[in-house]
């Protein structure tokens, strides 16, 4: 029988670089200690993605930028390579959305938005809560017009070989209170199938003209092209070069890897060779 070896990859945005790689870590450790005690992928991703959703250096969550209008609105994403998907689009007052999407994915209907997804969450006791938000300088309050991309992604994989691609963001900053970026949309920001995932992160209008997560996944998959060909492929090819985007992917072997055309923090972790 083959062994499947846990694993987990995380990203901390396309653009902020190195200065937020510890917090990023915290994740990952957070998800390795729950992999190596028997948790599964599904707990792995959601967990990590709680720590950096609370962790106010991201654009996720806590974090979120706020939006012309001045409000706060989140988004969240998670898929499981068995089919299993669950998102939520523009949530207010919801600090931790990735907790509400995961509570989608054995629903009837997966994909919930704005104040229904909210009162839904409600109905189910997720934590309801004012989420402060912050300019892309981190001031509270202060509006401007600088576009930052530092949101979260996880993909988590367990020794059963499930995985799970889980995602959270604010949005890009300066976006209306509308708008929907690539995070919450299957294939544009996120793709699990069978034991491969793929996460992305940047300008979500680019990501989501390209169905950027679902090409890669299908070249990977299908060309067997590896995990970091394939996104450099998809950067490269799908992607005009002024829009700053990442990419992580995960498969059923090795390691996680980022791929990205601008600064992208990300953490990795692999049960055997870290211990
Ligand atoms: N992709 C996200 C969005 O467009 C932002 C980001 O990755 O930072 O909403």
């Amino acid at each position: 029988m083959e062994i499947i070896i846990p694993a987990v990859i995380a990203h901390g945005g396309a653009g902020p670089g190195p200065n937020r790689q510890e917090n990023l870590e915290v994740a990952v450790q957070k998800a390795a200690n729950i992999l190596k005690s028997g948790g599964n992928a599904l707990e792995a991703a959601v967990e990590a993605c709680v720590i950096l959703e609370d962790d106010p250096v991201f654009n996720a969550g806590t974090g979120s930028v706020i939006r012309t209008d001045g409000s706060v609105l989140t988004d969240a994403s998670i898929q499981i390579g068995d089919g299993r998907v669950g998102f939520v689009i523009a949530m207010e007052d919801t600090p931790n959305p990735i907790r509400v999407a995961a509570d989608l994915l054995d629903e009837e209907i997966n994909g919930l938005t704005s104040e229904g997804a909210r009162i839904w969450a409600d109905n189910r006791g997720h934590q309801r809560s004012k989420v402060a938000g912050r300019s892309p300088e981190g001031q509270i309050g202060d509006i401007n017009t600088e576009i930052m991309g530092d949101t979260v992604g996880v993909i988590a994989r367990d020794s059963s070989g499930m995985i799970v691609v889980a995602t959270s963001t604010g949005g890009c900053s300066f976006r209306p209170p509308g708008r929907v970026g690539d995070v919450p949309l299957p294939g544009s920001g996120f793709w699990a199938e069978d034991c491969l995932a793929v996460a992305a992160t940047g300008i979500g209008e680019a990501i989501t003209r390209a169905l950027l997560s679902n090409k890669v996944y299908e070249r990977i998959k299908n060309e067997e092209v590896s995990l970091e060909d394939s996104m450099e492929w998809g950067i490269r090819t799908l992607i005009s070069p002024e829009h700053s985007v990442g990419l992580i992917a995960l498969g059923s072997t090795g390691a996680g890897i980022g791929v990205a055309n601008t600064d992208m923090p990300w953490a990795t972790w692999e049960a055997e060779s870290n211990g």
